[in-house]
């Protein structure tokens, strides 16, 4: 039996890119495939926002651009992390982030502009040399604070308005859901993309259909004596007569320790995951004998990531990344 079976919906990130496009009323759509696609798979996620309408393709490392170039032979890629492999990205016919220090030649170029994240980005924008096509800048608030978030645009316009011959990139997707100030020429848009709420709320809010189901099985059923407990450190115990299941699904596979307390679908209903995750299984709570076999909805038909977070006490972002998808863990299903 597969441990877990993850089923990534591309039909939905089409349509979460269409969304994203209404949403941005004329500024074009960069999709933001780092990390594997926020564990969705980073060339079907690509191949599906280019099908929604995105105009090019984002990522965190020239490795990662790299490998999206093998599938994408014509797409825009533009690495926005730090990198000194600049020969390599050359080759890959790659675009750079430039994020502090010199601005390397031969290459299309964004300058980035720190306008309040703190973190990368030059302090001000030096006069472009020919081989800039971009400028960008990156949104410190724009789920939280529209305040600071509208200062922040203000200094891109103030900085960047004197080149408006080149492109101009603020807005993620919390921004381009709901600050039309932060739109310029495009945005770049990650979690909205996979259909997970930047703002951890329902993404049904913002129009957006999660992408990623993940299911098991029940691989074992048993009942608990009052007084019995199931897991490490005996952190569930049975005040009465307790049917529980356990998932052949754990921490290693990205059902991390600190979602305990979390629901599930069991047999479409919904359970709360007990006592402490092992690396490869946990326990839920049946309210009834079910049978072995039966299906164990992690993430999917209504049971969102954006609540898993919640309980785990991070973002949706955090848990989307961990769920391991390598084929010695998890079969993977795309569906077209
Ligand atoms: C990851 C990232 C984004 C995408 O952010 P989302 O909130 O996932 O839309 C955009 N810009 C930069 C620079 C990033 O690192």
């Amino acid at each position: 039996m597969q441990r877990s079976e993850i089923t990534i919906d591309l039909g939905a990130i089409r349509h979460n890119a269409r969304r994203l496009l209404e949403a941005l009323d004329g500024s074009e759509l960069w999709a933001v495939v780092k990390a594997n696609g926020y564990g969705h798979g980073a060339t079907d996620a690509a191949h599906a926002a280019l099908e929604g309408g995105a105009t090019a393709l984002c990522v965190a490392t020239v490795r990662e651009g790299v490998e999206l170039r093998r599938e994408q032979p014509g797409a825009r890629i533009l690495v926005m992390g730090p990198t000194d492999a600049v020969a390599e990205a050359r080759e890959a016919r790659l675009e750079l982030a430039v994020l502090d220090g010199e601005i390397p030649s031969e290459i299309p170029v964004h300058l980035k502009l720190d306008t309040g994240m703190g973190r990368w980005g030059l302090a001000e924008l030096p006069q472009p040399p020919v081989n800039v096509v971009g400028l960008m800048s990156h949104l410190a608030t724009a789920d939280s604070d529209p305040e600071f978030a509208a200062r922040q645009v203000e200094r891109f316009h103030e900085a960047t308005d004197p080149y408006p011959d080149l492109t101009r990139h603020l807005a993620n997707s919390a921004a381009a859901l709901r600050l039309p100030d932060a739109r310029f020429d495009a945005a770049r848009c990650g979690i909205a993309l996979y259909g997970i709420s930047p703002f951890e709320s329902d993404p049904a809010e913002d129009g957006l259909r999660p992408a990623l189901a993940w299911r098991s099985r029940l691989a074992q059923v048993r009942l608990l004596q009052r007084g019995e407990s199931t897991g490490y450190g005996r952190r569930f115990v049975a005040e009465q007569p307790t049917w529980i299941g356990i998932v052949p699904v754990g921490y290693a596979d990205g059902f991390r320790r600190d979602m305990t307390g979390t629901e599930v679908l069991v047999d479409g209903e919904p359970r709360r995951a007990v006592g402490t995750v092992s690396m490869d299984a946990f326990a839920v709570e049946l309210g009834r004998e079910l049978p072995v076999g039966t299906t164990v909805t992690i993430v999917g038909d209504g049971i969102l990531v954006e609540r898993h977070a919640e309980v785990a006490g991070t973002i949706g972002y955090e848990i989307a990344c961990g769920i391991e998808s390598r084929p010695e863990r998890a079969r993977r299903a795309v569906l077209a």
